[in-house]
C-alpha cells in the first residue's frame, strides 16, 4: 500500500549534555522516511530543499526506496535550518534557531504519480501547508496521520483546528496534548481532542513510552529502558516513520495492528536517541530492528494467574 510523507528535509545542529554537532542532516521528513523504510521498501516524498543539501543524503535516502520526484531543490536558495540545545534531564530543549530559507514559500506541489497514496503522513509543518496537501489528494487516503507542535498552536490554532477535522490520526508529544486540550489528564485530554477530528490520538511520553486512544481503547506502550540517551532530536518523527511504515506495510488499520505499529515505531525511536542526528538509523540493519522488536515484546509480556483463597 503506497505511503506519501510530507515533511522537512533539513539542515540541524544540535546540543546535548553529551556534546555539540556542526550542521548535520536533519528533518522531520528525512527521519519519517528513513524509520519507515526498514518496513515499506517504497514510498514518496514531498519536501524541499536548497542547492546547498548533499546529493549523499538523497542518494541514501533513494538506495532506501524514497521517491524524490516530489523533493524539489531549488537552485540559489539554502535548506531549512534548526538548532536546538537540551536541557540536562534530556526531555526539554530550546530552539535556538529556525532559519526558514527554502520551508518559508513551501509549495507542497504533488507529482501525479504519487496520486491514489493510501497512507499519508503529515510530518510538522504549518497547519495551512499541512492541509493543502490533503485538499490536492484527488482520492482521499485511507489513513491521514499528523504531526505538529506547540508552536502551532500558539500562534495558528485556529488554522490547526481546521486541518484536525480533515485527518485520523494525531501524533503528540503529553505536554502538546495538554496544551490543546487545556486538560491536565490525558485521558480527558484524549476526549477534548478527538472531538477536534482525529478518531484516533496517539500521545508520546518520550521515556515513558505512548498511548493509543480509540473509542473507549486505550493501548500503552513502553519505551525501552536504555542505559544512555544520546540525542531526542527526531525521536517522534522516526516513531510516527516507524508506524506508518508498518500500517502501510501491512495494509491493515485496524485496532490491533495499530498496536503492533506503535511497538514498531518505538522500537526504531529507542535506536534513533542512541547517536546524534540520523547516524544510527542509518547504521542499523534489520536483524537489529528484529531483535530490538523482541527486546520489546519480552519487555512487558508476562503471563499471569492467581487464586483466590
Ligand atoms: P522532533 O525531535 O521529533 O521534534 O523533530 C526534530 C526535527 O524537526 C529536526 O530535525 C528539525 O529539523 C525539524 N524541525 C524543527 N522545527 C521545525 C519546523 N518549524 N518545521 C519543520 N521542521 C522542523
Amino acid at each position: 500500500m503506497s505511503l506519501l510523507t510530507v515533511g522537512s528535509v533539513a539542515f540541524d545542529a544540535i546540543e546535548t549534555p553529551f556534546g555539540k554537532t556542526d550542521k548535520i542532516i536533519g528533518g522531520a521528513g528525512t527521519y519519517i522516511a528513513l524509520a519507515s523504510s526498514f518496513f515499506k521498501k517504497n514510498q514518496n516524498i514531498v519536501s524541499v530543499v536548497g542547492d546547498d543539501f548533499p546529493q549523499e543524503m538523497l542518494d541514501l535516502l533513494s538506495e532506501r526506496g524514497v521517491d524524490l520526484t516530489g523533493l524539489q531543490i531549488k537552485q540559489g536558495e539554502k535548506t531549512f535550518f534548526w538548532s536546538g540545545k537540551y536541557h540536562n534531564d534530556m526531555n526539554t530543549r530550546d530552539t535556538l534557531i529556525t532559519e526558514l530559507n527554502v520551508l518559508e514559500n513551501f509549495d507542497p506541489i504533488i507529482p501525479a504519480d504519487y496520486q491514489g497514496a493510501e497512507f499519508l503522513m503529515l510530518g510538522n509543518l504549518s497547519p495551512q501547508v499541512q492541509r493543502s496537501v490533503i485538499e490536492r489528494l484527488t482520492e482521499r487516503p485511507k489513513l491521514i496521520a499528523m504531526d505538529t507542535m506547540n508552536f502551532w498552536m500558539d500562534i495558528a490554532l485556529d488554522e490547526l483546528k481546521k486541518t484536525m477535522g480533515l485527518i485520523d490520526l494525531l501524533i503528540i508529544n503529553d505536554e502538546e496534548a495538554r496544551q490543546l486540550s487545556g486538560e491536565s489528564s490525558l485521558v480527558k485530554a484524549s476526549k477534548v481532542i478527538r472531538a477536534m477530528g482525529p478518531k484516533y490520538l496517539i500521545i508520546k511520553k518520550g521515556e515513558h513510552g505512548a498511548l493509543l486512544f480509540h473509542g473507549e481503547k486505550i493501548f500503552f506502550a513502553p519505551a525501552l529502558p536504555l542505559e544512555e540517551v544520546f540525542d531526542p532530536t527526531g525521536a517522534g518523527d522516526t516513531f510516527a516513520g516507524g508506524f506508518m511504515g508498518y500500517l502501510a506495510s501491512t495494509g491493515d488499520i485496524s485496532f490491533e495492528n495499530m498496536k503492533r505499529a506503535i511497538i514498531a515505531g518505538s522500537a526504531l525511536a529507542s535506536f534513533c536517541v542512541e547517536k546524534f542526528g540520523t547516524q544510527k538509523l542509518v547504521e542499523i540493519t534489520q536483524d537489529n530492528l528484529d531483535a530490538r522488536i523482541q527486546e520489546f515484546v519480552s519487555l512487558s509480556n508476562y503471563d499471569m494467574t492467581y487464586q483466590v483463597n
